[in-house]
């Protein structure tokens, strides 16, 4: 049996009990075409963009890799995924919570 733990508090999470929350980010660059691209095709630049992931996996640099593009996965616990649901951006909270929870 497998056990999950949750990535936000540790809390071993026993999915008998309780349901387990699969949170996948993924993250990358926006790369805008150059004005000089204009009449190229969107898919040009998508396998731009899929040719220098390539390039930065042949290098297994991580530092440079992280700059454009990241994929994370993480588990949570019911309470922790509220949590994270309610302000995955992490922004800072307002001050005038319950006010309009709609
Ligand atoms: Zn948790």
């Amino acid at each position: 049996m497998i056990h999950y733990s949750c990535d936000r508090c540790k809390r071993l999470i026993d999915t008998e009990e309780e349901l387990r929350y699969s949170v996948k980010l993924e993250v990358c660059a926006a790369m805008e075409p150059l004005a000089s691209d204009e009449f190229e095709d969107d898919r040009d630049h998508l396998l731009e963009v899929q040719e220098i992931l390539e390039r930065l996996d042949d290098l297994e640099d991580d530092n440079i890799g992280d700059e454009i593009y990241q994929k994370k996965h993480y588990d949570l616990c019911a309470s922790c995924y509220r949590e994270f649901i309610k302000n995955p951006l992490g922004r800072e909270q307002p001050v005038h919570l319950g006010f309009s929870q709609n």
